[in-house]
């Protein structure tokens, strides 16, 4: 597999010490290899040395049947008309799209084991142009921040990390690099968003991203680490967050999932105070904040157990609420009285300790 293409320069050696994902295999279809950026990101994750495996035709087969296999495999597909439809995805943003599904973390809580379907791959998508392509005729159209009086200063507002840690695979596809200087270059209000657990971002640092980015860190009380297997520390991303900041990027926190932790209020007291300390000296810091409740639904619960099944993560019905997902199906919440209790703890810790910070909303 021999191209001309290269990858974006962002993908330059991140810093020491970042623990960066290497699939053992990689699937590549066909279509996938008739993009030069696919071409590209095939050449660089077999150089990291996974065994890969051109397919016949543009269906997966051969996916591996373990959640250990699956999640050392990547597979290099292309995203077909309907899954580059852009989808509303209230309350973050405007719109979505997916520049990946799939995420070679363990988190025992994972939101995607209740969206994605089959084995837990990483799928890549090689046709980011087209991808891309979709943005613009969205623009001004969406039903978040477009007609929210609010949140107008952000613009249309267009969200990437709904079915994958996009900086976890940055260094295997410099996805983010792109999409991050499309929006700088764009001349219109419009802002990207992505969420992650993880902190390789050295490569982002020096990016034109015109202020048009919002990266929100996904962060935890401390006492939460041992559920995020194979993501960065809490220290880490919150050094990370820094980074970004600095650099210019405007950046928020996605507190999730909010647990019913031993000695929650404190944990999460700590977190914030944490925060504070790392973010209190910069200026001109733009700094929102999402809360979001742990919840599962009987299809992630399953999934969850199946993959994690000595995990201490509690999701007992019976300590729970019954709420109707907008679809109609079953999500299991935190009952009122202990929804408030933690929502009134949270929000009154980012008020005394955090005041710059724009709480977006709490779910
Ligand atoms: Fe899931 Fe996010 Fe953890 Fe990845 S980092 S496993 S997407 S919760």
């Amino acid at each position: 597999m021999t191209s001309s293409a290269t990858l974006p320069e962002t993908l330059a050696a991140p810093s020491a010490g970042n623990r960066l994902w290497a699939p053992k295999r990689l699937l590549v279809t066909p279509s996938a290899l008739a993009w030069p950026y696919g071409v590209a990101v095939a050449e660089r994750v077999a150089k990291l040395g996974a065994e890969v495996v051109q397919l016949r035709s543009d269906r997966l087969i051969g996916l591996p049947d373990t959640y250990r296999d699956a999640k050392t495999t990547m597979a290099l597909v292309t995203a077909s008309p309907s899954r580059r439809r852009l989808q509303p995805i209230p309350p973050s943003a405007d719109w979505r799209f997916d520049l990946a599904e799939g995420c070679p973390a363990h988190c025992q809580y994972c939101y995607l084991a209740g969206s994605l379907a089959g084995p837990p791959i990483v799928r890549v998508y090689a046709n980011l142009p087209e991808i891309l392509a979709e943005l613009a005729p969205a623009l001004g159209q969406g039903g978040v921040t477009s007609v929210s009086a609010a949140r107008a200063a952000e613009g249309t507002t267009y969200e990437c990390s709904c079915y994958t840690d996009p900086l976890a695979l940055e260094h295997l596809t410099g996805a983010l690099a792109t999409c991050i200087r499309h929006f700088g270059a764009w001349d219109a209000a419009v802002q990207l968003r992505f969420t992650t657990k993880f902190d390789a971002v050295e490569p982002l640092l020096a990016l034109p991203h015109r202020g048009k980015t919002r990266v929100r860190f996904s962060l935890n009380a401390v006492a939460a680490e041992r559920l995020e297997g194979g993501a960065p520390r809490m220290d880490r991303r919150l050094r990370a967050l820094r980074s970004m900041a600095q650099a210019g990027y405007k950046v928020g926190l996605t507190i999730a999932p909010i647990l019913r932790l031993p000695d929650w209020r404190t944990a999460y007291d700590e977190l914030i105070a944490d925060i504070a300390i790392m973010l209190g000296d910069l200026p001109n810091l733009d700094l929102t904040a999402e809360l979001i409740t742990h919840r599962f639904t009987p299809k992630s619960k399953g999934v969850l157990e199946d993959w994690y099944p000595g995990s201490k993560l509690e999701m007992d019905e019976a300590l729970r609420t019954r709420k109707l997902t907008k679809f109609g199906s079953t999500k299991w919440v935190f009952p009122k009285e202990q929804m408030a209790q933690l929502r009134g703890a949270l929000e009154a810790s980012l008020a005394q300790r955090l005041p710059a910070a724009r709480v977006l909303y709490w779910t």
